[in-house]
């Protein structure tokens, strides 16, 4: 008897510990992890790289379908290719960080992306742990767990900043303002904005470790696989 693939969507705000929970317990698990926000990221790497300008939304929309972005889903080695190029590294600059928001808010965009997460996520043969702004909501509202993780502005900032490894040259208030500005600009967008469903849980994880958080996901998947 093959088990049903378990479907679990994690969103929250930037440095809430979304891609670290979600890899952990997606290799625990056996599913497989997507990090959506690479995908946005991919596609801003490609409108950067084009010379599209990335504030001209019919631009971005014009030319939404025209990169070819691959994720792969191992949570022990996820990866990320525009036009057959690994942009694992690209994708994470601060120029990359400052546009995403802009182009992520463009429907054309995220049609097309959402349309490739939810044939990854179907085509998952165990299941699959996604992440991003608004998996819960839009991508996969029928998701069998729905986590949103939030932590507070400090905490989140001081994790982000502990991610770059001393790439951080404007330093952790610099660090804070831009992640705000960020978050600012996807809850306030139009298009499926960061959002918690009306069924996700809530996971403050601003006084829990990493372990913490993803014994408390894994717990609430096992519980909801059980019922
Ligand atoms: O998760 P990460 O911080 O890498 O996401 C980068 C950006 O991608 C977000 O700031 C947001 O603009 C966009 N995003 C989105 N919807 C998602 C995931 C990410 O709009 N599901």
């Amino acid at each position: 008897m093959t088990a049903t693939p378990v479907i679990v969507a994690i969103d929250g705000p930037a440095g809430t510990g979304k891609s670290s929970t979600s890899k952990a317990v997606a290799s625990r698990l056996g599913l497989g992890f997507l990090d959506t926000g690479a995908q946005y990221r991919a596609m801003t790497w490609w409108m950067l790289a084009h010379g599209v300008d990335v504030n001209d939304p019919a631009k971005v929309a014009a030319a939404a379908g025209e990169p070819d972005i691959v994720s792969g889903t191992d949570p022990l080695g996820p990866t990320i290719t525009v036009d057959g190029e690994d942009v694992s590294g690209p994708i994470r600059s601060q120029e990359v960080s400052a546009a995403v928001s802009a182009v992520s808010a463009v429907p054309e965009v995220r049609a097309v992306i959402t349309a490739l997460q939810r044939s990854i996520a179907a085509a998952a043969p165990t299941g699959i742990v996604a992440e991003g702004r608004d998996i819960g909501t839009t991508v996969l509202p029928d998701a069998d767990v729905k986590i949103f993780l939030t932590a507070s502005p400090e905490v989140r900032a001081a994790r982000r900043s502990a991610e770059l490894k001393g790439k951080d040259a404007a330093g952790l208030a610099a660090t804070q303002a831009a992640l705000l500005k960020r978050d600012a600009a996807d809850s306030a967008r139009k298009a499926s904005p960061l959002a918690k469903a009306a069924d996700a849980i809530e996971v403050d994880t601003s006084e829990l470790t990493l372990e913490q958080v993803i014994q408390c996901v894994v717990t609430l998947i096992e519980e909801r696989r059980r019922r």
